[in-house]
């Protein structure tokens, strides 16, 4: 608990009941919908509204501590920010899992071939997870 207090104030964010609660949320779940967050935490603050949440949220991606995961032809998900890496998404029970994978050599042969310089990667896998499979 205190521990997320801290980690509100190293990103100079004022540690409120709500973003304290996303925070738990978020660490409890890994990768959470603006709804099922609604959910969970208007089971707490009866009184939040959807907007208030979004702009708590909002709040939050602006000084990069939560980010959110975008999902072709789906709602996003947010995650709280951890060292670049990639995601697997369940085509069967929609889970969103973390990949730590390297991408470098990716990166650098998609430079030498486009002349690009990157400067962000979004990688989606997708498939069966453990469960489903
Ligand atoms: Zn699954
Ligand atoms: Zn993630």
């Amino acid at each position: 608990m205190y521990q997320n207090h801290q980690i509100l104030r190293e990103h100079n964010l004022k540690a409120t009941p709500q973003r304290l609660a996303i925070i738990e949320l978020m660490q409890k779940h890994g990768h959470i919908s603006i709804d099922n967050l609604y959910q969970y935490i208007k089971e707490k603050f009866h009184s939040l509204s959807l907007a208030t949440l979004y702009k708590n949220i909002n709040i939050m991606i602006g000084v990069d501590l939560v980010k959110e995961v975008k999902i072709p032809n789906n709602k996003s998900k947010y995650e709280l920010t951890k060292k670049p890496h990639s995601h697997l998404l369940c085509t069967k029970c929609n889970e969103i899992s973390d990949v730590f994978i390297d991408l470098k050599n990716i990166i650098k042969e998609c430079e030498k071939n486009s002349h690009y310089k990157i400067s962000e990667t979004t990688l989606l896998l997708k498939g069966l997870c453990p469960k489903c499979n």
